[in-house]
């Protein structure tokens, strides 16, 4: 064979059997550019109003309204429903021409993100300072909630039932708050010579929040005293109020764009909120699709997805019941189980990719790629793939003929190595 003809043929047969992976950047036209990065505008709109589960459901249930959607049970509500699940989860829809009962197309993500819940009774006094007393949620490096501004964003429930939304932190005049760390000349002992997880204990995560004394000089724990008296003064808020409150601490400040090239988004509880945001515009979107397309989005999935606003909640079922209801079909048992039976889901999460500073931790060759598309993950768990829901091949190659009809670029990825992960 010319040698010509023979690069030719091996270009071929490369272009046909190899597995290609591209950049995202390289597949979009300058127009389509244009539209990532202004929904990645919305995106931040988005990660800045909604920092908790609950201011999460409220934004999404405005996005809901805005975009045609009614609520459940509503006598004006047809084909675009949503349905709100005590202030922590909410269900979208959007109903197809196919009958219910051939099955939902269904994508579920959570709006919870690691955090520090405040304790039950957590304000007290030490050494002249107050401090609020705060338990972690989820999985948290602690090392990285120490000497950094934090916001307090919540609902307390007074005495007399009323209800009281707190949002102190994100404001450029409101105050903020902050943990203590020691002194690197005293930190010896204590800190640098134990275990990364050790250094920073779980109660020692408490928060500063007043250094200024109540004036009267004969009376016991001033610090304290004169922080209860501003919240009373404020608020209405009397101590006993934080035993029915739910407070958390997240970092405060709003997206960020990161680098030069302004390419990346740098913002608190990404995780999930990335395929929230995402998958809620999909469903803003649609319109008369053939098969009912369902979007739900939970709460506690950061501690293993148990509660009752949490995807072990009913509430996916309730959704569907209230789909029929809707649409004025009766539904028993068999039919709801049915139309589970004949549905597709996709649990949408963020996975891990490839750290270009610990690739010791990763499979190189089966780690997603930052900038490669979205990540289509078969299976997660630990060990032999321990507690995983691992896809049929089935159902994979129907999500990859979707993808590759309309081409969108992506890619699989496992989280780390075969028993790295834990
Ligand atoms: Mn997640």
């Amino acid at each position: 064979m010319p040698k010509d003809k023979g690069k030719k043929k091996t270009k071929e047969v490369r272009e046909k059997v190899l597995l290609q992976s591209s950049l995202v950047w390289d597949k979009l036209t300058p127009r389509e550019r244009k539209m990532v990065c202004s929904f990645a505008e919305g995106y931040k709109h988005f990660l800045n109003a909604a920092k908790t589960e609950r201011e999460a459901v409220a934004e999404i249930e405005r996005y809901a309204i805005a975009h045609g959607f009614k609520g459940v049970g509503d006598p004006a509500a047809r084909d675009r429903l949503y349905k709100v699940y005590k202030h922590k989860a909410i269900g979208l829809a959007v109903v197809g021409k196919r009958p219910l009962i051939e099955g939902v197309r269904l994508i579920v993500s959570h709006l919870d993100s690691p955090r520090l819940d405040l304790k039950q009774n957590p304000l007290y006094e030490e050494v002249s300072l107050a401090f609020l007393k705060t338990h972690y949620y989820g999985g948290i490096k602690k090392y990285q909630w120490v000497t950094r501004p934090l916001a307090l964003h919540g609902k307390i429930v007074k005495k007399d039932g009323s209800e009281l939304e707190l949002r102190v932190g994100e404001g450029e005049d409101d105050p903020v708050f902050t943990i203590l760390d020691l002194l690197p000349h005293l930190a010896r002992k204590v800190q640098y010579e134990k275990k990364l997880d050790e250094a920073i204990v779980g109660e020692k995560l408490n928060v500063v929040v007043g250094s200024l004394p109540y004036p009267d000089e004969e009376t016991q724990e001033r610090i304290k005293l004169q922080i209860l008296n501003y919240l009373y003064r404020t608020f209405g808020v009397v101590e006993e109020d934080f035993m029915s409150a739910e407070l958390e601490l997240v970092p405060a400040g709003k997206a960020r764009d990161i680098g030069w090239d302004k390419g990346l988004v740098g913002a608190y509880g990404q995780d999930d909120r990335v395929c929230v945001y995402s998958s809620l515009c999909a469903l803003g979107e649609t319109t008369t699709p053939q098969i009912t397309a369902l979007a739900l989005f939970l709460d506690k999935e950061e501690v293993s997805s148990e509660g009752n606003t949490s995807a072990r909640s009913k509430f996916l079922e309730d959704m569907v019941a209230g789909i029929f209801a809707s649409s004025g079909v009766t539904m028993d048992e068999h039919t709801l189980k049915q139309t589970l039976m004949n549905s597709y889901a996709i649990s949408a999460d963020v996975n891990g990719a490839l750290d270009p500073d610990y690739q010791e931790v990763h499979e190189k060759r089966n780690a997603a790629k930052l900038g490669y598309g979205v990540c289509v993950t078969k299976f997660t768990g630990s060990g032999g793939k321990y507690a995983s829901s691992d896809a049929n091949a089935e159902y994979v190659g129907m999500i990859r003929r979707l993808f590759n009809r309309h081409s969108i670029v992506w890619q699989t990825g496992e989280l780390g190595r075969v028993d790295e992960v834990r």
